[in-house]
């Protein structure tokens, strides 16, 4: 905090809450939680919690709650003026990014002199280095992410629709534990050249090439893969020798980024890594996205593999590498691991926390 200017961190519900304090509230309403860390903890040992009065009890849930002051608001009261008398009126505080803009207009109403910046622009790193038990937990939701993946392998693709499929990935990310579901994307023949396609009523097809991009979080940390199968009784031998090819290309791709994590690596390096396979083979217009995104306590988050970032990758550091190609009108492919940089078994490299096969497996 006081490297990047700031009199404190401003922390509403949301994922920062939950890293910080283990507190994630029974329900987010529009009722202002805040917890308010100031730039001097470590002198005076003093932060705060702004917190509804009729939710205080709530409090006893996140166990980094037990140290804090505890400032209750009643209904009727003007919460953010209870907040601000907390802080400096000339300060700057990072505000966490899922404050509502409820409470951040209400706090610069109530300090029209202080500044608030935006926590991921402030102190992007904040959650970005994992400790042993946080791998240990992304580990244990990626080998569930990949049990889900073995699981689907074995359900018909052909004649249902994408919807159909989704569903059942829900099912076996809950069957192997997850709490919560953030995405699972079903997205075949055409509709895999839009990497972000929602599963809908298309039919799946003999011959298709489906992308499948899963995750939510386990024990409150995420899962996050893609895998691109083959659904086999395809006729088309040119298209099955082209969706064969591209797969190869992107397998390639994706080896290539998670290769790159070496020492004195920086993030731009895993994208430059992995576009630079995909560009060889032709298809560098059609890779339409940042080569992955850090994972924790959600499924997105900084630091981004991306050209500009020119970060230092950091031992404990966890994201993703998720190159794709993207065919307009016809196919796309992605494949997606979440990986651990530097750990102490591979202290020059990346792990895998993702390890179901990245060969083009054929479903029915
Ligand atoms: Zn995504
Ligand atoms: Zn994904
Ligand atoms: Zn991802």
């Amino acid at each position: 905090m006081r490297a990047a200017g700031l009199a404190g961190l401003l922390v509403s519900p949301g994922p920062d809450l939950a890293y910080l304090t283990g507190y994630t509230p029974t329900a987010v309403t529009e009722r202002l939680t805040l917890l308010v860390i100031p730039a001097t903890l470590l002198a005076t040992g003093r932060a705060s919690v702004v917190v509804p009065l009729l939710e205080r009890g709530d409090l006893r849930h996140g166990p980094g709650t037990d140290g804090l002051e505890v400032v209750p608001w009643r209904d009727g009261e003007d919460e953010h003026a209870t907040a601000a008398r907390l802080l400096d009126p000339d300060g700057t505080y990072a505000v966490s990014d899922a404050t509502w803009a409820l409470h951040v207009l209400g706090l610069q109403r109530a300090l029209p002199r202080t500044r608030l910046v935006a926590c991921t622009d402030a102190v992007p790193m904040l959650r970005a280095v994992k400790d042993d038990v946080e791998v240990e937990r992304l580990a244990a939701a990626g080998a569930a992410a990949d049990a889900a993946f073995a699981d689907v392998l074995r359900v018909p693709f052909a004649g249902r629709r994408e919807r159909d499929v989704a569903a059942d990935l829900d099912r076996f990310l809950r069957e192997h534990g997850h709490d919560q579901v953030d995405f699972t994307l079903v997205c075949s023949g055409p509709n895999g050249a839009d990497p972000h396609h929602e599963a809908g009523d298309r039919v799946i097809e003999p011959g298709d090439l489906v992308v499948l991009d899963f995750g939510g979080l386990r024990a409150g940390y995420g899962s996050d893969t893609s895998r691109t199968v083959l659904v086999g009784g395809g006729t088309d031998e040119a298209l099955l020798a082209e969706q064969r090819a591209v797969h190869e290309v992107v397998r390639r791709a994706q080896q290539a980024g998670v290769g790159a994590v070496r020492p004195g690596a920086t993030c731009q390096d895993v994208d430059r890594a992995a576009r630079a396979v995909i560009a060889e083979a032709g298809y560098g217009e059609h890779f339409v996205h940042r080569t992955g995104h850090g994972i924790g306590t959600t499924t997105h988050e900084p630091p981004y593999m991306v050209e500009g970032e020119d970060r230092p990758i950091e031992p404990g550091m966890c994201f993703s590498v998720e190159p794709g190609v993207y065919l307009p009108g016809r196919f796309g492919v992605r494949i997606e691991d979440i990986v651990v940089a530097f750990p102490p078994d591979v202290p020059d490299g990346a792990r895998r926390l993702n390890t179901s096969s990245r060969a083009l497996q054929v479903v029915g």
